[in-house]
């Protein structure tokens, strides 16, 4: 009788899921477990809007795995003690699971893999993650990319991705196991109830994740293209959470896109998911960007520290800009902001106020739900300029021009800074520039009702392109 133990970490799903379907193929019967071990992903333990997700995400999982006639065991690390503890009692004799690719997962991962094989265990993992394993791509002169273009290309030219494969239909009846916890017992959920506006925006699991991706083929796909740079429409997928927690992997994604009619905007998507594929291709190859910059240049940056009153003001979206202010409400709401806004956020923070962009993605890791350390510290070194194929530093975005272009009839300042709701168009953007009676008319007292400008755009742009005249020749 052989016995598989499937430890599921971050490929909570039951399709397209290789740990689970090669258990099922190659062993009588089967443990499905989770081992709750943060302190193993340090210095990025799941932050705390990712813990309400997994939270969640968990409890779907549980109930699909209970469908099928299995269930899932939930036990605290640490990982290695708990699978031992649980082959033992079970005599199981093979540990399968998916692969992670943060420094932290894979130097953890690879100790529980030379443990248990020294034990004579079976020990196999797979790619559920990517489309591409981080490995096999090289460029001409054996280094791994850092520019996008040319890494597109070479997945282009690799072996594509396998096809998908379905969920199990059924799963063997679980073998009785002592110790499982109630989810609860993780103390995932807040103790203070944040968390209203992320249960009124998500649909945590793997029925949430084809949900999005179905909504979004049938209503927005067509129009991704013009729509997905607009704040204000509903014009991306909104997947990102799920892909993180790996409710649904990026082989269901492309293959549903190579499916999709009409097939207008689908390129422009797909080429999001190869961005997806980049961050975690250098994520691997350059295990320190979480933390350190990959332009050495940007070591001798002089950021102007962390400013307190000035972080706090951007972290609760009252910096007196409204496009910046808008996206970190938002954040804080519902756990997620649209890119452009990201990227106006970012950039604010580290060009117009100065302040390190380490300080900027922990403040993202903590309250995005779709906190992923490859993407982030991508998204955040891009922004700062600092980064793989990185935005120029001089390019510093104006979130006036910016919100004008994308927000042109303010909708979204409108909905995360419902403050200057009454305020035209003409100065929705730039309250600061309104004639002092169409402030009045729209009922606000800048610096009372709301703050303003923390910064002079203009004058904090020119000291930003200044210093970084004075590392720029280094
Ligand atoms: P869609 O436009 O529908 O794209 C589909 C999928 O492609 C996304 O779900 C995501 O998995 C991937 N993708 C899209 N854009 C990017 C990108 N620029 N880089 C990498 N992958 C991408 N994304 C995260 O998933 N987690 C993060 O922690 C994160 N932090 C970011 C921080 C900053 C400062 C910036 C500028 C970007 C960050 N991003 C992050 C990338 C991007 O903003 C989000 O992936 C995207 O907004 C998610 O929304 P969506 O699923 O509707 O995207």
């Amino acid at each position: 009788m052989s016995t598989a133990i499937v430890w599921f970490r971050r490929d909570l799903r039951l399709t397209d899921n290789p740990a689970l379907l090669a258990a099922t193929a190659q062993c009588d019967r089967l443990i499905p477990v989770y081992v709750h071990a943060p302190d193993e992903e340090a210095p990025w333990p799941p932050g705390a809007a990712s813990r309400w997700w997994l939270h969640h995400s968990l409890s779907r999982l549980t109930e699909d795995l209970q469908r099928l006639g299995s269930n899932l065991i939930v036990l605290q690390g640490p990982s290695r003690e708990r699978l031992a503890e649980l082959a033992r009692h079970c005599r199981a004799t093979h540990l399968f699971w998916n692969r992670l690719y943060e420094p932290a997962t894979i130097a953890r991962d690879t100790q529980i893999k030379t443990w248990f094989r020294g034990q004579g265990l079976s020990t196999a993992s797979f790619n559920a993650a990517l489309l591409h394993e981080p490995w096999t791509l090289r460029t001409g002169k054996g280094g791994p990319y850092r520019v996008f273009t040319p890494f597109r290309k070479a997945c282009l030219a690799d072996t594509p991705p396998d096809a998908p494969r379905p969920a199990p239909t059924r799963l063997p009846p679980l073998p009785k196991v002592h110790g499982s916890l109630p989810l609860s017992a993780l103390g995932l959920l807040p103790r203070i109830r944040w968390d209203t506006g992320l249960g009124a925006t998500w649909t945590p699991g793997e029925a949430g994740a084809l949900t999005a991706l179905d909504t979004f083929l049938a209503d927005a796909a067509e129009h991704y293209d013009d729509a997905r740079d607009r704040p204000d429409r509903r014009g991306t997928s909104r997947l990102s959470p799920h892909l993180h927690f790996g409710e649904i992997g990026p082989r269901q994604v492309l293959q549903a896109c190579r499916h999709a009619t009409p097939p207008r905007g689908i390129e422009a998507y797909v080429r999001q998911l190869y961005w997806r594929e980049f961050a975690h291709h250098l994520l691997y190859h350059f295990p320190d960007t979480p933390e350190l910059p990959l332009d050495p240049r940007f070591t001798a940056f002089p950021w102007s520290g962390d400013p307190a009153p000035a972080v706090a003001a951007w972290q609760q979206g009252r910096t007196g800009i409204p496009m910046v202010d808008a996206g970190m409400r938002e954040l804080w709401q519902t756990g997620w902001m649209h890119n452009r806004v990201r990227m106006l956020t970012a950039s604010f923070l580290t060009k117009n106020l100065l302040v390190p962009w380490q300080t900027g993605a922990r403040w993202f890791w903590d309250t995005l739900v779709d906190a992923d350390l490859a993407n982030n510290t991508l998204g955040w070194q891009w922004t700062a300029g600092c980064g793989a194929d990185a935005a120029p530093y001089f390019r510093i975005f104006n979130p006036v021009l910016q919100g004008e272009r994308f927000d042109g009839d303010g909708d979204y300042v409108r909905r995360w800074v419902p403050e200057l709701a009454r305020l035209p168009n003409r100065w929705l953007h730039r309250p600061w520039d309104a004639p002092a009676a169409v402030l009045q008319q729209a009922g606000i007292a800048l610096g009372t009702d709301y703050p303003r400008p923390l910064v002079d755009l203009g004058g904090s742009r020119q000291r930003a392109l200044e210093l970084w005249d004075s590392i720029k020749a280094r």
